[in-house]
C-alpha cells in the first residue's frame, strides 16, 4: 500500500473491459489508488491496437505504428510500469508524400516504438494487474450492490461497483445497449460513424525496396502509410519486414476482398510508388475494422456517475496511442476526484 491509497471503506471493486493502452492505464491508476481492479480482454493477450503479429523470423507491427510523448507524464508512467528496456526511440527518416508526389517532411519530434514489438509494453504494464484473456464481455446486469458481469458463454463474472468500457465505440454501444443502458448508446451514435477500417499488411523483402525513409505517410488512392518495421529498434529480422497500412476509403471498398488479393493489390500500390521490381517473397494481412477515427468530439473520456460506468479510449482524445493514456489518465481524475 502507498500513502495515496483509499481507505478501506472507500475501496472499489472496478471491473475494466480491455486491455489495450487504455485499459491497462485505467487499472494501474486505479489499482495505485487503492482500488481492486479486474480486467477483461476477449483476445488472448493485452495490447489491442498496439498489436505485432508473428511473422518469420520474428514480429511485425500490424497496429499503432510508432508513439508520440507529448504528456510529460506519459513516459515516465511506461517507465515505472513497463520498466525502461519495453520502447525505445525510433530514429527513422519519415516523409510525407502527397497527391502530387512531393515529398515533405514530418514534425522534428522524437517517435516510440515498443521493444522488441509494440505488445512488449501492454505486456509489461498488464503483469501488475489481474488479467482475464479470451473472456468477452457480453453485458452488466443492474444488482443492489452494483453491476454483475456476464460474458458471451453466459458466465457470471463477479458484481462490481463501477465499470470502465475501453472498447471501440461501435463495441462499447453494443455492450451499453445489451445492458439496457440505451440512453448512454445514444451518446456512441456519433463515434460509431466515425471510426475507419484499415487493411494492413506485413510484407518481406530481401533487400530494401525503398532507401530513402524509413516511414511514409502517403496521400495516395491506395496507401496511407509505408513503413521500413525491420528498421525500428531491437528487430533482429533476416531481410526486411515492411507494413504498408491501406487508407481508410480503400479499406472500405475492399473490406470484403480476400486477403490474398489485398496484399497483391496494395504491394502493387507500393511498387508504383517507390519504383521497385523485387516482389515480396512472404507476406502477413491483419484487417483491423475499428482502426481510428476521424473528425468525432473530442471530450477526452465519459463519466456516468449516476450509473457508476465510464468510458476511455483513444476515440476520445486525439484517435491515438498517446491518446489512449490520456483518455484513462482523465476518466481516474474524474472517478476518483473527491474521494
Ligand atoms: C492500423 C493502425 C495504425 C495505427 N497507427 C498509429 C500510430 O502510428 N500512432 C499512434 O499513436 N496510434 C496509431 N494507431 C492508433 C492506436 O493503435 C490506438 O490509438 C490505441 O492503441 C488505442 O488504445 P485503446 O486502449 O484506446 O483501444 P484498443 O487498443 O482498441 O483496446 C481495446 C481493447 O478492448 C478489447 N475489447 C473490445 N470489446 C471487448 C469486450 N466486449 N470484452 C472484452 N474485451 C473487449 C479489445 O480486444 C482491445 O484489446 C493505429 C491504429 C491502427 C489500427
Amino acid at each position: 500500500m502507498n500513502n495515496n491509497s483509499a481507505p478501506m471503506s472507500s475501496v472499489r471493486r472496478i471491473a475494466i473491459v480491455g486491455s489495450g493502452l487504455a485499459g491497462l492505464t485505467a487499472g494501474l491508476r486505479l489499482q495505485r489508488l487503492g482500488h481492486d481492479v479486474t480486467l477483461f480482454e476477449k483476445s488472448r493477450g493485452p495490447g489491442g491496437r498496439l498489436a505485432a503479429k508473428r511473422v518469420p523470423g520474428g514480429s511485425a507491427d500490424v497496429g499503432a505504428q510508432y508513439f508520440t510523448a507529448r504528456n510529460p507524464g506519459f513516459l515516465p508512467f511506461l517507465r515505472e510500469y513497463g520498466g525502461k528496456h519495453c520502447f525505445a526511440e525510433w530514429h527513422g527518416r519519415f516523409g510525407f508524400r502527397d497527391e502530387h508526389g512531393q515529398w515533405g517532411s514530418f514534425p522534428d519530434e522524437p517517435r516510440y516504438v515498443g521493444t522488441p514489438r509494440m505488445t512488449a509494453i501492454t505486456r509489461a504494464l498488464s503483469e501488475h494487474l489481474r488479467v482475464t484473456p479470451e473472456t468477452r464481455i457480453e453485458h452488466f446486469a443492474r444488482v443492489e450492490e452494483g453491476w454483475q458481469v456476464f460474458d458471451t458463454e453466459g458466465s457470471d463474472l463477479g458484481t462490481y461497483d463501477q465499470i470502465i468500457i475501453t472498447a471501440p465505440p461501435a463495441q462499447a454501444r453494443d455492450l451499453l445497449k445489451q445492458s439496457q443502458l440505451h440512453h448512454l448508446a445514444a451518446k456512441l451514435d456519433d463515434p460509431v460513424q466515425k471510426v475507419l477500417p484499415c487493411w494492413a499488411v506485413a510484407a518481406h523483402f530481401a533487400e530494401s525496396p525503398w532507401t530513402q525513409h524509413e516511414g511514409m505517410r502517403l496521400e495516395h488512392p491506395v496507401l496511407y502509410w509505408v513503413g521500413n518495421n525491420s528498421s525500428k529498434p531491437k528487430r533482429e529480422d533476416a531481410g526486411q519486414w515492411w507494413v504498408l497500412h491501406a487508407n481508410p476509403e480503400w479499406t472500405q471498398a475492399h473490406v470484403d476482398t480476400p486477403a490474398e488479393q489485398v496484399a497483391e493489390l496494395m504491394l502493387a500500390a507500393f511498387q508504383d510508388i517507390a519504383g521497385f521490381t523485387d516482389t515480396a517473397d512472404d507476406t502477413v494481412t491483419h484487417r483491423w475494422l475499428y482502426a481510428r477515427s476521424r473528425d468525432g468530439e473530442q471530450p477526452g473520456h465519459l463519466w456516468f456517475s449516476v450509473e457508476g460506468i465510464g468510458l476511455a479510449g483513444d476515440w476520445l482524445a486525439g484517435g491515438r496511442v498517446e491518446g489512449a493514456f490520456d483518455s484513462a489518465s482523465g476518466l481516474v481524475t474524474a472517478m476518483t476526484k473527491g474521494s
